[in-house]
């Protein structure tokens, strides 16, 4: 399937979700101008957990639940010198990956769903990672979140990543009504962003969160390339 036709499939999917639901055409305006600014501003925004196999960006993503991407990259280093594939780590003492795992805290309950998740892959998927949202959320340790990051980041289709960056600026935005819970945001979101528009457009908010509207300090509008568009919410 093209990304084209995965992309109206979605479009269209979305459209049958939010039947009935009203949207308002100055807040998909005001989403279309928003991605096209930050379009500008953030040409390369990607992913910032390095990754060369999706099965590895399935590690990384449960490893990156309250921890840096930065940390997250180093650590995943040693994991893989140790068990370089799926099999590997599928076969892997649960201790021994929560060992190499620790720095990025949690280590116990992610390397418990690392296990289970590699053992599912090969004992389900000969070992590949599949291409479909629902078998995505199936897999231990996998949430909307991360399913989301994979279909966009592996698959190149439609994706809404909805991580603290994207509901914190969605918000302040005016995108969303505050609305805090991740599978909402998603849903809202998904009625006013062009679908193979959601995964470039998440990856920049992260971008633009880390940089300007940040969460620890004031928000720098500023200097925001978004500051004549924003409704500055709770700004
Ligand atoms: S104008 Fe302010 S609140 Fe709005 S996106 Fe920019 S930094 Fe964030």
């Amino acid at each position: 399937m093209t990304r084209t036709k995965e992309a109206r499939d979605t479009a269209e999917k979305t459209t049958a979700q939010t039947a009935g639901t009203r949207v308002s055409p100055a807040r998909k305006r005001l989403a279309l101008a928003i991605i096209a600014r930050l379009k500008e501003e953030y040409p390369d925004s990607d992913c910032t957990l390095e990754y060369d196999q999706a099965w590895k960006l399935l590690v990384s993503v449960r490893l990156a639940a309250q921890c840096t991407d930065a940390r997250v990259n180093v650590v995943v280093g040693s994991l893989y010198e140790k068990f370089p594939d799926v099999d590997a780590l599928a076969a892997a003492p649960v201790e021994e990956i929560e060992r190499i795992v620790h720095p990025c805290g949690l280590g116990n309950s992610k390397a418990r769903d690392i296990s289970a998740c590699m053992k599912m892959l090969r004992d389900e998927y000969g070992g590949k990672v599949p291409d479909d949202f629902d078998k995505l959320l199936a897999l231990p340790g996998v949430g909307r979140k991360s399913a989301n990051l994979i279909m966009g980041d592996v698959f190149g289709k439609p994706a809404i990543v909805t991580d603290t960056h994207c509901i914190r600026l969605v918000n302040r935005m005016g995108l969303v009504d505050g609305i805090r819970e991740p599978g909402k945001v998603e849903r809202e979101l998904w009625k006013i962003i062009p679908p193979e528009e959601g995964n470039s457009f998440c990856h920049r908010l992260v971008d633009h969160g880390r940089a300007v509207c940040t969460a620890r300090t004031r928000p720098f509008c500023d200097k925001c390339c978004l500051r004549d568009l924003c409704k500055k919410v709770g700004v």
